[in-house]
């Protein structure tokens, strides 16, 4: 049995750390888009960035106050009380730590893979999708339920596999900072994007799941490392249009007053507007 990780006993501790990695990647990835940003922007951040950051702090709350030991006090509870797969075959930490941040990486991108083809799953998800241009704020932005979904089954992952503290917060730190780098509009030079893309999803990896062509929409599920998509064929290189050239968002929730908070989070209980419905069918990928 693993001995437990006093520095992370002090309920304080976890959210400090979150929160700082949080605000110094979110500002690195804004000045980077600023400073060499990938494509020109559809609507802008004027529009959207108040709907994107309102939805970040009510999904914080949310969890805070509906689930209040998060993923990191489940494993704190495994560890002291020696339940969760690890800690029955008596692995050492630093393993079951790796094994544990693989496996969770593994089980958020099967989650994110059901997600898009469980319809009322599909419902809650669709808010991330319909964010109108892909910069830092559409990695923060879904809807509280999905967020609570996704927290529900990472404590059961936790538990079930007895992954240490420190790996679970390892993780949520890494999943955070990742998800703002992959769908920040910051340029990578082709060779750079290349050689990270082996380890790491990048913004040109994840721009194509963001596309409006339903397609591509259904590929690079991966959130934080590219594997899984290679392994179980859903990776896509790019979309066909080219990344200039391509359409970010879904056919409906096209209108910007979409982008505002009160539309944002109710769109899963809303069917299309029937300006939305009338609009032309999405582009047909020629891949398919
Ligand atoms: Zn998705
Ligand atoms: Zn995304």
């Amino acid at each position: 049995m693993m001995g437990r990780d006093s520095s992370l006993d002090d309920p304080m501790t976890e959210p400090a750390i979150r929160l700082s990695a949080f605000a110094g990647i979110f500002l690195a990835m804004t000045l980077w888009e600023f400073l060499a940003p990938r494509r020109p922007w559809s609507v802008g951040r004027l529009r959207r960035w108040p709907g994107n950051l309102a939805v970040l702090v009510i999904d914080a709350l949310a969890v805070r106050l509906l689930i209040p030991t998060a993923a990191d006090g489940v494993a704190l509870v495994a560890a002291t009380h020696g339940f969760g797969l690890f800690h029955l075959l008596g692995w050492p930490g630093w393993l079951a730590g790796i094994a544990g941040f693989v496996i969770l990486d593994l089980i958020i991108y099967g989650q994110h893979v059901v997600f898009h083809h469980v319809p009322w799953l599909w419902r809650l998800h669709r808010v991330h999708h319909a964010d109108l241009d892909f910069d830092v704020t559409t990695g923060v932005r879904f809807h509280p339920i999905e967020i609570l979904i996704s927290m529900g089954v990472k404590i059961a992952a936790v538990g079930l596999l007895g992954v240490p503290a420190a790996a679970v917060v390892a993780f949520e730190v890494v999943l955070n900072a990742t998800s703002m780098f992959n769908h920040s509009n910051a340029a990578l030079p082709g060779w750079l994007d290349r050689a990270v893309r082996l380890a790491v999803v990048t913004p040109d990896m994840h721009r194509v799941h963001h596309s409006v062509v339903r397609a591509e929409t259904d590929s690079n599920f991966g959130s934080n490392l590219p594997w899984w998509d290679w392994l179980f064929r859903t990776y896509r290189p790019e979309p066909a249009a080219g990344h200039d050239a391509m359409t970010i968002g879904l056919p409906i929730f096209r209108a910007p007053g979409e982008l505002r908070l009160d539309r944002l989070l109710t769109q899963p209980f809303r069917e299309p507007r029937d300006a939305d419905a009338a609009a032309p069918p999405p582009v047909r990928s020629p891949l398919h």
